[in-house]
């Protein structure tokens, strides 16, 4: 059996940057960020590295997403890419005049995974678009100390280990 691969998108799914320090201290720094790692993230990537060949695909730019990638992944989990904004297809949304960053999950064929055998955990719909029945969407984390997201996340995850389990 073909090993799925789990991609995370990293801002506001893994981990909240911002130049606003919260009410609380943060995780590390990216300059000129300061970044906090969402609750259980730890908890999630630990699951899922067991189960599965694990990536990260973030439209921030390269220096930042490699920054968060030494950061959260390394070197206990080795991802098998680690894509920014240069990957994305950018296209204007015409609900909102701005760009909006798309993941087409077809560009990671030549990494020998078929569209099917991929799941994105990502907190914006519209950057999966193209790929909608692959995607695995958590609520936006900004804030909370006490944000449980990636434990729901983590029981959906479990589901699509047992054999012919899709998330639709
Ligand atoms: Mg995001």
């Amino acid at each position: 059996m073909v090993t799925k691969l789990i991609i995370f998108d990293l801002d506001e799914t893994l981990v909240h940057a911002t130049m606003n320090k919260l009410s609380y201290a943060p995780d590390f720094e990216v300059s000129p960020y300061v970044v906090y790692i969402r609750p259980f993230a730890a908890e999630l990537l630990e699951f899922t590295a067991t189960h599965f060949d694990i990536a990260i695909w973030s439209s921030s730019s390269a220096v930042y997403v490699e920054a968060v990638t030494e950061r959260l992944f390394r070197p206990l989990y080795l991802p098998r890419f680690s894509w920014a904004v240069e990957k994305c297809v950018q296209k204007v949304d015409p609900r909102t005049n701005g760009y909006v960053y798309i993941k087409d999950l077809r560009w990671v064929r030549k990494h020998g995974y078929d569209v099917d055998e991929i799941i994105i955990i990502d907190d914006s719909p519209e950057k999966i678009q193209r790929q909608p029945r692959s995607h695995l969407h958590v609520a936006p984390f900004t804030e909370s100390p006490s944000d449980q997201e990636p434990l729901a996340c983590d029981s959906s995850a479990e589901r699509i280990t047992r054999p012919d389990q899709r998330l639709n």
